[in-house]
């Protein structure tokens, strides 16, 4: 038996990690136990690599599209080897800060499989680590469809798609969620003639439905095929690629299949059952300071319902530290969590959407405005397109901020504040934005929907 840590937490992602950091800057004893990679998904197979993916696409797509700006260049090839060693520095720099972060704070790290023993137990090595408190932090995994193979040469998960050699030619990509369209942009801006299927009827369906236009508008020009309401039937990988079937009797030939359709929770086989956790269909349920039913047993990250982000693992992980430590935190609203689609062009959001508010405040006791980028100099220049939309209740404040265009993800740092902070249209109004940036359509809509708008014909 080791010493009696005061947190010892199982699984070092974003949630697991934030929860070490954050519990040793405040005075605990942690031991945070990782079987791969401290960072998990989202450093090594999630938020970093794809956006490194996506910048290189970004890239090939100015230097082909460089004489509309009078600037001539000549595009020859993507070294995709190259690209991956780009992103894999990338990775590897924050890997590095990472590791030495949690060195730093004195964070003792267990590398192996965990098992949760008894509620204050977990069992790595054969060695038995006890805390006062115990965080499960292990994440999810990339889900398939009932029949479908993932085998990792033509019927790839997201884990495989940013290791791959070489640009495929054709693609279809099986999910036209967050994930499926991240994919689709970078490909398709590399050169892979891409086709995402769709089981409902608009890409990104959680977003606002103008959302989900904008983007499917974007994609059209960009030359990105979707078929939507329309569900997967069978794959034939004996060729030599990939032979899709739809259920309305589609067929796609291409050289991969990408299987983004959705993640679920590593909850299963770690000792959670036997121990006695409870579990919110395949998640962990928690309340709202992460606790499971065990007391001094929390979850956070992917494991747990809700929007599965590394920011929210991050906060929830802080939370769940300072719950330990007696500090009484707020709980998380998770409405005011930011959401970010980082295709191009891309996708940001806070909030309700219209059919939400609509169904929470009554559709006459809102007033939706939607401020088209064609009028903001910034986005003209950039040669893109897209819409800012807001929602208010009635008399109060701003309920949702949607946005499609280039640069929304940057923007998402005001539409975060003023949702969170309950702002009333009028009190955005007169807030100065600066000329010509792409934020400076935040303050014309927000003019606009508190009843003055500058730049547009009423
Ligand atoms: C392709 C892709 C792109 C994404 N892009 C974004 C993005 O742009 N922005 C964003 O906010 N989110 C993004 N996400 C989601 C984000 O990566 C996850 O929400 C986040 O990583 C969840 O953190 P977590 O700590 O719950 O789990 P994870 O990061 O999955 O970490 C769990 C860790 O637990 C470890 N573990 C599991 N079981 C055990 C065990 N028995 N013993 C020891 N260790 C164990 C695993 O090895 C892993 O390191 C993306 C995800 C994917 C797949």
């Amino acid at each position: 038996m080791t010493d009696l840590f005061d947190v010892v937490i199982l699984g070092g992602g974003s949630g697991g990690y934030a929860c070490a950091l954050r519990a040793s800057q405040l005075g605990l004893k942690v031991a945070l136990i990782e079987k791969d990679k401290l960072g998990g998904t989202c450093l090594h197979r999630g938020c970093i690599p794809t956006k490194a993916l996506l910048h290189a696409g970004e890239v090939a797509h100015t230097v082909r599209h460089s004489k509309e700006f009078g600037i001539n260049s000549s595009f020859e090839s993507v070294d995709m080897p190259a690209v991956n060693t780009y992103k894999n520095a990338v990775v590897s720099r924050l890997y590095k800060g990472l590791q030495g972060l949690v060195k730093h704070r004195g964070v003792t790290y267990f590398e192996g499989t965990g098992k949760l023993i008894s509620k204050d137990t977990i069992e790595v090595n054969g060695q038995k680590i006890q805390g006062k408190n115990i965080v499960l932090a292990t994440g999810s995994y990339s889900k398939s469809l009932p029949g479908l193979n993932v085998d990792g040469v033509k019927v790839l998960s997201s884990e495989h798609a940013l290791e791959l050699n070489s640009v495929p030619a054709k693609v279809v990509i099986l999910g036209g969620g967050v994930i499926g369209v991240e994919f689709a942009a970078a490909w398709n801006s590399l050169g892979s003639e891409v086709t995402i299927v769709e089981g409902l009827p608009n890409l990104i369906p959680a977003e606002d439905i103008d959302m989900s236009k904008g983007l499917e508008k974007a994609f059209r020009k960009l030359g990105i095929k979707f078929l939507t309401s329309v569900r997967f039937k069978s794959v034939d990988t004996s060729g030599a690629g990939v032979k899709v079937l739809l259920e309305d009797g589609t067929k796609l030939d291409a050289d991969l299949l990408l299987v983004a359709v959705g993640r679920g929770p590593t909850s299963r086989g770690m000792g959670y059952e036997e121990v006695g956790i409870t579990y919110a269909g395949e998640h962990i349920a928690v309340d709202e300071f992460c606790r499971t039913n065990l007391q001094n047993v929390f979850a956070v990250g992917d494991l747990i319902p809700g929007p599965q982000l590394a920011h929210v693992g991050f906060q929830e992980g802080i939370l769940v530290a300072e719950f330990i430590q007696g500090l009484k935190p707020r709980p998380i609203d998770y409405l005011g969590v930011p959401r970010v689609t980082y295709c191009e062009p891309e996708v940001a959001s806070m909030g309700l959407t219209e059919g939400q508010a609509a169904a929470k405040y009554g559709a006459e006791n809102i007033s939706v405005v939607k401020y088209d980028l064609a009028g903001n100099g910034k986005t003209q220049i950039l040669k893109s397109a897209g819409l800012i939309k807001l929602i208010r209740e009635n008399g109060g404040p701003v309920v949702g901020l949607h946005m499609v265009g280039s640069r929304a993800g940057e923007m998402i740092a005001e539409a975060q504040l003023i949702y969170n902070w309950e702002a009333m249209p009028e009190d955005v109004a007169p807030l100065l934005h600066a000329h010509p940036t792409v934020s400076e359509a935040m303050g014309e809509a927000h003019l606009a929907l508190a009843g003055k708008p500058l730049h547009a014909h009423d």
